[in-house]
């Protein structure tokens, strides 16, 4: 989606609302003439969604990214709907549905391959609740003030002051084809502006993932970031450090494979975002070394230009990045205690890894890959022998590659190497072997001259 585009209702729309409602519990309603949102933009399975709950005496609304997404003049990635019914009412409902979640429970409902997100208007943590069991059950914070579930149901009012965003707040009624607005997130899509409802300081300490929603919308919308909701940012950006690891690794693709993985990257650091997320790599991003920098840019630039060409994107290859510069000077330092480099890469991803998993749960599907890109380097420095074709036969060849190609834009390998690899990968078999030979004839010469020196940087074909 063009961050610019602005649909010609939503012009029409904009100047004609009032403004006066920013704030209270009864909303500025912008009637269907008004708004550039139909139904036909909306995804059938969601309208099925919404219609059925009207049709059981529910409330049920579209709301978040699919109302902000259409009105900007875009497309949304998904839909969401907001209802008065219980997730058990929900289930009840639809065949295809499930319940997920503890600390917020919402149900998942299947058409195909997409799924539609229902939840429960939720309600203040603070006043008395509508539901009759005991609130200690669906509401639990910790000393610090994160909500440990947020299960407190309530009116759609009430649901609006407990979403993120205000222009993540606007709720679209397909009884009435009206945009309802309780906290001026219109007023912010036209100014274009991430503003977070509430007090930012209570709503980050509630739930710090918030913090990472602020940069990553404000990032993907090109919006810019209101004054109260940017001021706290920097000083509660190690509360992200108490997120649970499986929460966050989703959360980091989010930020990272949106296609706009460079604006966040730089929101984040602006703010101190990426630190508690990654460690290890922000010491040595701390240090100024201008490759670890350098190979980040890359990597990010890479992942992005892939979304925008349509290509797939893993989060192996983008993982292999972040912990790549951690990985190296691990390696180092297990090859000072005598340890042959394969192993000793070996020990280094372990230990990498195994801290890595405290803050950000890598599923193994990911990891394993992420080893092989990593081996894969290591390997690229010897060219001679059977090992270039096995290597080229390896399953993770293509990604090693990219991830070769990447360390030579960022000035850590010689761009001969990849040269190298690159057309021996397009040779025939019969110019393979002539590389081979090629290659081992240089390195025998090598050893002839210098008989007791161990190479240990890249050979590169003479
Ligand atoms: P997109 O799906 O395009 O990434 P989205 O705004 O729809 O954007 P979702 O993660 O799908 O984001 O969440 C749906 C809605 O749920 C949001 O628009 C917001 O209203 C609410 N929401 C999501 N996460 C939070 C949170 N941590 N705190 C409060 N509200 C949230
Ligand atoms: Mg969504």
């Amino acid at each position: 989606m063009s961050a610019n585009t602005v649909s010609g209702l939503w012009k029409k729309l904009a100047g004609k609302l009032s403004r006066s409602n920013k704030g209270s519990h009864s909303p500025t309603i912008i009637p269907r003439d008004d708004h550039g949102v139909s139904r036909s933009m909306i995804s059938d399975s969601a309208l099925k969604v919404i219609h059925r709950l009207n049709q059981s005496g529910h409330e049920a609304y579209l709301v978040g990214g699919g109302v902000r997404d259409i009105l900007l003049g875009g497309d949304p990635k998904d839909f969401d709907v907001a209802t008065d019914a219980t997730p058990e009412q929900v289930r009840g409902l639809f065949r295809n549905s499930r319940i997920i979640g503890r600390r917020f429970r919402i149900v998942h409902v299947r058409f195909g391959r997409e799924v539609i997100e229902v939840t429960t208007f939720r309600g203040s943590h603070d006043a008395p609740t509508s539901q009759s069991s005991p609130k200690g059950k669906h509401s639990a914070r910790n000393e610090a003030g994160m909500l440990l579930r947020d299960n407190v149901y309530g009116s759609i009012d009430e649901d609006a002051m407990r979403r993120d965003l205000s222009i993540n707040a606007l709720y679209y009624s397909s009884r009435d084809f009206a945009i309802y607005d309780f906290v001026g997130g219109i007023d912010d899509l036209e100014r274009r502006l991430i503003r977070v409802i509430g007090d930012p300081e209570t709503r980050y300490r509630e739930d710090p993932v918030r913090m990472l929603r602020v940069v990553r919308f404000a990032a993907k919308l090109d919006f810019d970031i209101e004054t109260a909701t940017e001021a706290p940012l920097r000083e509660l950006a190690p509360l992200l450090g108490d997120i649970a690891a499986a929460r966050m690794f989703d959360e980091v693709l989010k930020l990272f494979m949106g296609g706009r993985a460079l604006q966040t990257y730089a929101l984040m650091q602006r703010y101190g975002l990426f630190a508690p997320l990654f460690p290890a790599t922000q010491r040595l991003l701390d240090e100024e070394c201008p490759e670890t920098q350098e190979l980040i840019h890359q990597g990010l630039a890479n992942t992005d230009a892939r979304i925008a060409a349509g290509k797939p994107v893993t989060p192996a290859f983008l993982y292999a990045v972040l912990l790549w510069p951690v990985v190296k000077k691990l390696h180092k330092e297990v090859l000072e205690d005598g340890v042959p480099p394969i192993p000793a890469l070996h020990q280094a991803a372990e230990r990498c890894l195994h801290k890595q998993q405290q803050r950000i749960a890598i599923p193994k599907r990911f990891s394993l890959p992420m080893r092989d890109i990593w081996e894969l380097q290591l390997r690229f420095e010897r060219q001679s022998g059977k090992r270039a074709s096995q290597l080229v036969e390896h399953r993770y060849f293509r990604a090693g590659y990219d991830f070769l190609l990447l360390r030579e834009q960022s000035g850590e390998v010689s761009e001969q190497l990849s040269q190298w690899w690159q057309a021996f990968y397009e040779a025939q078999p019969t110019t393979r072997s002539d590389m081979q030979k090629h290659t081992n004839d240089a390195a025998e010469r090598e050893r002839n001259r210098r008989p007791r020196r161990r190479r240990r940087g890249p050979r590169k074909p003479s």
